[in-house]
């Protein structure tokens, strides 16, 4: 099976060096796009290829380069910004990326920022990923030196310089728009839109705003070609993706598979199952801002549009595993507390909604709920629902607790008429 993005992760080393990196057709997309395509048939390759975002919403990502006006004015280039500010609660995937085989994300910057001719890159880096800002911080370097990066690049009459920008840290960075204020040294709150980024983004220029794990796709679609890009996936959708699993399954980690691979060959092949004396009770597919599945949903196909049927959303596809010994109640709470404490503060349903739903699951927990609790609760599933605040934050959060309530609720009524949780969950 082809793993791309893995290729040069190897355990006898720790990350691939540019001589590494090179072994393996390193920067052959690079040289292809520049020399021998234009950008907007590089636009082209990567929209044929099927390539969506890895970031979670799974936007085309060759449809949203080609949003981006080809030939600006000269004093109004456009931006590209990569979302390397990977805070979303049980997801993991982009730090693998970013500290094994950086100059991979480097060559798919080069190539995405030729594809709608900005002459600038910035990563937006989480500002714990240390390890990932010293890699990268080389990788540049090696990179520069190697006239990779920089003015005429390869020789050609393309010029581009990427800045790597450590994020402060908090969460709503991760928000497309919340990100390019931070970039511009402003409050990190979100920006109504329209007017999108592609049209008006960073200090007013169309930007395009990729995840690491969407570009680390594309020096690959032009080393072989959307056919074989799209060849690689199970189902509908194209390529491979890292999936993972956290929980008490008996081997965390991640995996390079293809697209369309089912749930449950991710949790029970290549997580080895639950661990001894633990049964599966649930799971939330993509991160800790979607909604619980069952056991019943483990043959899904992890794909968009599959997963969204079930349901639920594909996210990240970093599965966080719910056991038979874990209260979901507990769960939720403690997925509620850390949204609430990352909200922004700027629209209402979210700045008071968060808070009172923690009181209320703290106050079910504590054995002071009342059965009317249960009706607030999923009434403000659908006050912070899609459409009622300017991000995505709070709809997400009431992702895990609306499904909960629908797949739990004999532990929520547990807690009120019994004042215990079930079994002997914690
Ligand atoms: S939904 Fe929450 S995080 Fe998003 S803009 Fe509103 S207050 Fe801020």
């Amino acid at each position: 099976m082809d793993r791309p993005l893995t290729q040069n992760i190897r355990a006898d080393r720790d990350f691939a060096t540019l001589a590494d990196y090179r072994k393996t057709g390193g920067y052959e997309g690079l040289r292809k796009a520049v020399t021998d395509l234009g950008p907007k048939a590089v636009q082209q390759w990567v929209k044929d290829a099927g390539l969506r975002g890895r970031g979670g919403a799974g936007f085309g990502t060759g449809l949203k380069w080609s949003l981006v006006p080809i030939d600006p004015a000269p004093d109004h280039p456009p931006y590209l910004v990569v979302n390397a500010d990977e805070m979303e609660p049980g997801t993991f995937k982009d730090r693998l990326l970013l500290e094994k085989d950086p100059h991979q994300l480097l060559e798919g910057i080069a190539i995405a920022a030729y594809a709608i001719q900005a002459q600038t890159a910035y990563i937006f880096l989480r500002g714990e990923y240390r390890l990932a800002a010293e890699r990268l911080t080389r990788a540049l370097q090696e990179a520069r030196a190697a006239h990779y990066v920089g003015a005429h690049l390869l020789d050609s009459d393309f010029s581009l310089d990427i800045h790597l920008h450590t994020s402060a840290g908090r969460y709503i960075c991760g928000e497309e728009s919340a990100l390019l204020n931070a970039l511009e040294g402003k409050r990190a709150t979100p920006r109504p839109k329209p007017p999108f980024a592609v049209v008006s983004g960073l200090w007013g220029r169309p930007t395009v705003v990729n995840n690491v794990e969407t570009i680390c796709n594309v020096p690959h679609i032009l080393r072989h070609g959307a056919d074989w890009y799209k060849g690689l996936g199970r189902g509908a959708d194209a390529g491979t993706k890292l999936f993972g699993a956290s929980g008490r399954v008996k081997r965390p980690g991640l995996w390079e598979l293809p697209m369309g691979t089912p749930i449950r060959e991710i949790l029970e092949e290549h997580a080895g199952g639950m661990k001894d004396g633990y049964q599966l009770r649930g799971f939330l597919p993509g991160g800790a801002s979607t909604d619980f599945l069952l056991p019943e949903h483990l043959d899904v196909p992890m794909e968009f549009d599959t997963v969204a049927k079930a349901g639920s959303r594909m996210g990240t596809g970093t599965i966080i595993v719910l056991d038979d010994k874990t209260c979901p109640v507990r769960m939720v709470l403690n997925l509620e507390r850390f949204f609430a404490q990352e909200s922004c503060g700027w629209c209402t349903p979210c700045r008071d909604g968060l808070p009172w739903t923690v009181t209320l699951l703290q106050d079910i927990v504590e054995g002071r709920g009342r059965p009317e609790d249960l009706d607030t609760l999923a009434g403000l599933t659908r006050m912070l629902g899609p459409g009622n605040t300017f991000c995505a934050l709070a709809p997400g959060a009431m992702e895990p607790l609306q499904s909960a309530l629908k797949y739990f609720r004999e532990d929520f009524e547990r807690y009120i008429f019994q004042n215990r949780p079930l079994k002997e969950a914690v």
